[in-house]
């Protein structure tokens, strides 16, 4: 049996570096679901389409190639066979990537490709809806947070080393912003699924939340 690891949570709970550090930890891939709609949202912006449009997004979704690959530094993601790993990190396109994720059709053809990856190998995911959606039958399955002051501080930390000037109470508001889209809109809204185990990283290490699934794993095992 495949060995998944399905990892959801709020916004810049620290999942994709959770899934960075298991993943060399276990010596298998690590699949950042975000990075797909995130890329589908750089086109969109890049292309001039109105994210508010469904029917223009869906269209483009229909026609745009999202792919992922590995190498030493982990996961690349490519839109029409660009590497657009570098330009899905500002917060214009964290916006746009939570708006495109709103539709049902965009979703589905997400969930697919999710899927379909995962069937191959196997994977820690995170995102916002792998527990209930992309892998119900996970092995472990974590509801990754933290207190939104804490996140938000992290977020604000991480763009601070890469330079972009936006201020704490922006970085704030942009989290709390994004976390009641993802919370509330119609299709499949981010949600602790009933089985997956509640994390709250407030105040833990990734060393200690490593650790803490390596040993759901070894349980579930
Ligand atoms: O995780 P990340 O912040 O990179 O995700 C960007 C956006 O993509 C989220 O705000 C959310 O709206 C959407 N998303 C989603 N389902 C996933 C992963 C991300 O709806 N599995």
């Amino acid at each position: 049996m495949r060995l998944h690891i399905a990892i959801d949570g709020p916004v810049a709970a620290g999942k994709t570096t959770l899934g960075n550090a298991l993943a060399a930890r276990l010596g298998i891939l690590h699949l950042d679901t975000g990075a797909m709609y995130r890329a589908l949202g750089l086109t969109a912006l890049r292309r001039g389409i109105d994210t508010q449009d469904e029917q223009a997004i869906v269209d483009l979704c229909r026609k745009l190639v999202i792919s992922v690959s590995y190498g030493e530094d982990g996961q690349h993601t490519f839109a029409d066979g660009e590497d657009v790993t570098g330009q899905i990190r500002t917060p214009e396109v964290s916006r746009a990537g939570s708006m495109v994720s709103r539709y049902a059709e965009v979703r589905k053809a997400m969930v697919k490709l999710q899927q379909k990856l995962a069937s191959e190998t196997d994977m820690i995911l995170d995102g916002r809806d792998i527990c209930t959606t992309v892998l119900p039958n996970a092995t472990v399955k974590i509801y990754l947070t933290a207190a939104t002051e804490e996140r938000a501080r992290r977020r604000w930390l991480e763009m601070q080393k890469k330079g972009m000037p936006d201020t704490y109470e922006e970085v704030l508001q942009a989290v709390k912003d994004r976390d009641y889209q993802d919370m509330n809109r119609e299709v499949e809204p981010l949600r602790q699924a009933e089985d997956a185990v509640l994390m709250d990283t407030t105040n833990m290490t990734v060393d200690e939340e490593v650790e803490a699934i390596l040993k759901i794993v070894e349980e579930k095992r």
